[in-house]
C-alpha cells in the first residue's frame, strides 16, 4: 500500500480500458495527482496477459470476474460474461479487434441525446489514440482465412476491405485491424499503450492495485471519494479533491452505484440499501452483441499461423435502408463447439467456424442487485432474443444461411469436409432459430447500463458531459455510458470515450 496520504485531485475507479487512458492523460500535467483504484494486479511482465494469442487461456481463470447470466428463456442460459481483473481491463484479455465506430454509430448517439458526440467532433479522438492499430500482419494471415475472404467476396459480391478504419463501410470482407505488435504478438492494450510508458516515472500517478472499491462516499450530492478494500483486507477511504471518475465497466460501474444507494429507489429499498439518490436508469439498457455459430469439419489440419485465431470478418447489409451493416461475421480458424456440445454435437479434430453476429440488436436487458452484500455478483438479464419483432433471432437465421452460401464457394469449399452444426438437415426457419438461439454466445460487449442522454431522458444516468445526473464531482467514462450499441466491436469506442472524458474533465489541479 502506498504511504502517500489518500487524497488526490482525481480518483479513477477502474484501471481498465477507459480508466488507463484517463489516468495517463490527466497525469501529463505534473501538478495533477491521480489515484487509480484497480481490482486486479499489474499486467507488466505477464506473458500470459500480454501475448495476444493466449487470450482464450484467460477466460474463466484467476483474472476473470466471470459473471453468469440469469436464465434466458429464448437464448442460452449458460453464457458466462468474462470481465478482466487486471490492469488494462478487458483490453488486457480481449482479442483487440479495432474498429473506429462508424459515423452512423456516433450520429445515433447524438440523436439519442448525447449532444456533442456526433461523428464529426468524435473523429479527432480516434486520431489521438496511442494504441498500435494495424491490419493483421501478412505472416499472421492464415491460408484458410484468406480463402474465406475470397469465397465471401465471390458468394456475396461484397467488396474486399484492406484496412476497415480507412473509410466508413456498410459491407465488406477482410482481415481486421488489431491493436497489437505483429513482430512479437504482444498486445497494444490500454495499459500497454497508455500506462506502461509512464507508470514508473510519474510521482503524481498512484496505482492502487488489487484494491476493490465497494462504496462511494457522498456528502449530500457531492462525491467525496470511495471506500476501498486493499489486498490485505485493509479498509480505506480514498478522497478526491476535484472529481471521482468511475471507469469500472458496464457491469461494475452500475454495481458500485447501486451499492452506494444510487439507482432505482424502489429496488434499493427492497434490498434494504439506503437510497442516496433515486436514479431509475442505473442498470437499465443492458446491451450486447450476441452471435451464433456454424461449424465445419475440415479435411485436415489448418496451418498454424494466426494473430489470435479469428483474424478476418465479414459485414453485410441486408436492408439497403439500414444506416450501416446489419449482419456481421467473425471467422474462427478453430471449431468453436463449446455451446453446441451441450446440445450433443461433437467437436471435430480439425475445423473452422463462422459466427453470425447482430450489429444492432433490438433486445434490451437489465442489470440489478439481488443482495445488499457488495461481494455478491449482480444479476445480468440480457433478455436475449426477446424483441417484439423477433428481429434478433431472424438476423442469426439469415446469418446461418449466408454462411452456408460462403461455405459452398471456392476457394473455401475445398477445405471443408462437412457441416458439423447445426448440420445440413436443419433447414427450416423455426429449426434454425431454435438452434441459433440455444447455442448463442456473446462476444463480450456488454454496454449501456449507465447510458448518456439528454435532460428530459428519464433513464439517462449521465449527461453529455458524462456527469452523473443530480450529483456533483463524479463522472462515468466506460462502456456503460453507451446510449446505443456500436455496429462494430466497441473497444475503440471505449478508448475514444476515455479521450473525450479527459477534455470534459479539463484536468486542472486544485
Ligand atoms: C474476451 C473478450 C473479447 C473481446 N474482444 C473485443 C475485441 O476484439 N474488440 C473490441 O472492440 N471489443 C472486444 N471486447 C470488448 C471490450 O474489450 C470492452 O468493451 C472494453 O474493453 C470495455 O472497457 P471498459 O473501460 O468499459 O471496462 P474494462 O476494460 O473492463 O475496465 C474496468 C476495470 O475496472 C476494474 N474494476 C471493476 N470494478 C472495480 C471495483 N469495484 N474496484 C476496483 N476496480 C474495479 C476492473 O478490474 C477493470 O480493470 C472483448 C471483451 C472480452 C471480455
Amino acid at each position: 500500500m502506498s504511504h502517500t496520504p489518500p487524497v488526490y485531485d482525481y480518483v479513477v475507479i477502474g484501471g481498465g480500458t477507459a480508466g488507463s487512458v484517463i489516468a495517463s492523460r490527466l497525469t501529463e500535467n505534473p501538478d495533477v495527482t491521480v489515484a487509480v483504484i484497480e481490482g486486479g494486479p499489474s499486467d507488466v511482465g505477464r506473458d500470459d496477459v500480454l501475448t495476444l494469442r493466449r487470450w482464450m487461456g484467460l477466460l474463466g481463470g484467476e483474472l476473470d470476474y466471470d459473471y453468469p447470466t440469469v436464465e434466458q428463456p429464448r437464448g442460452n442460459s449458460h453464457i458466462r460474461h468474462s470481465r478482466a481483473r487486471v490492469l488494462g481491463g478487458c483490453s488486457s484479455h480481449n482479442t483487440l479487434i479495432s474498429f473506429k465506430p462508424l459515423p452512423s454509430d456516433w450520429d445515433e448517439w447524438e440523436a439519442a441525446g448525447a449532444k456533442g458526440w456526433g461523428a464529426v467532433p468524435m473523429e479527432a479522438y480516434f486520431a489521438r489514440l496511442k494504441n498500435n492499430i494495424v491490419s493483421v500482419d501478412e505472416k499472421d494471415r492464415n491460408a484458410i482465412a484468406r480463402d474465406f475472404v475470397d469465397a465471401a467476396r465471390s458468394a456475396l459480391g461484397v467488396p474486399r476491405v484492406e484496412g476497415f478504419n480507412r473509410k466508413p463501410f456498410t459491407e465488406g470482407v477482410g482481415f481486421f485491424d488489431l491493436a497489437y505488435h505483429p513482430e512479437n504478438n504482444k498486445r497494444s492494450s490500454a495499459s500497454v499503450a497508455y500506462l506502461h510508458p509512464v507508470m514508473d516515472e510519474r510521482p503524481n500517478l498512484t496505482l492502487l492495485l488489487e484494491t476493490w472499491a465497494y462504496r462511494l462516499e457522498l456528502d449530500g450530492t457531492r462525491a467525496e471519494g470511495v471506500h476501498v478494500r486493499t489486498k490485505d483486507g485493509e479498509e480505506l477511504l480514498i478522497r478526491a479533491r476535484n472529481e471521482v471518475v468511475l471507469c469500472a465497466g458496464a457491469v461494475d460501474s452500475p454495481r458500485l452505484l447501486l451499492h452506494s444507494g444510487i439507482g432505482p429507489a424502489q429496488d434499493l429499498r427492497a434490498l434494504g440499501i439506503p437510497v442516496v439518490h433515486d436514479l431509475p436508469g442505473v442498470g437499465e439498457n443492458l446491451l450486447d452483441h450476441p452471435e451464433s455459430v456454424i461449424v465445419w469439419e475440415t479435411h485436415g489440419p489448418i496451418p498454424e499461423n494466426s494473430a489470435m485465431d479469428s483474424d478476418a470478418g465479414l459485414f453485410v447489409r441486408r436492408d439497403p435502408d439500414h444506416a450501416g451493416p446489419d449482419l456481421m461475421f467473425h471467422f474462427y480458424q478453430i471449431p468453436f463447439t463449446d455451446n453446441p456440445e451441450r446440445l450433443g454435437y461433437e467437436r471435430p479434430e480439425f475445423g473452422v467456424s463462422m459466427t453470425p453476429n447482430i450489429p444492432k440488436p433490438k433486445s434490451r436487458g437489465r442489470l440489478y442487485l439481488t443482495s445488499a452484500d457488495p461481494s455478491v455478483k449482480p444479476a445480468l438479464d440480457f433478455r436475449y432474443f426477446t424483441d417484439e419483432d423477433d428481429y434478433d433471432a431472424r438476423t442469426l437465421v439469415d446469418g446461418i444461411r449466408i454462411a452456408r452460401e460462403i461455405a459452398k464457394t471456392e476457394p473455401l469449399a475445398g477445405w471443408l469436409k462437412r457441416e458439423v452444426c447445426p448440420g445440413p438437415e436443419i433447414l427450416g426457419d423455426a429449426e434454425l432459430s431454435e438452434y441459433a438461439r440455444k447455442v448463442a454466445h456473446t462476444v463480450y460487449h456488454p454496454a449501456g447500463t449507465c447510458r448518456m442522454g439528454a435532460a428530459d431522458d428519464e433513464l439517462a444516468v449521465v449527461d453529455p458531459e458524462l456527469r452523473i445526473r443530480g450529483l456533483d464531482g463524479i463522472r462515468i467514462a466506460d462502456a456503460s455510458v453507451f446510449p446505443t450499441m456500436t455496429a462494430v466491436n466497441p473497444m475503440i469506442g471505449v478508448l475514444m470515450v476515455g479521450e473525450k472524458a479527459v477534455d470534459l474533465i479539463g484536468g486542472d489541479p486544485r
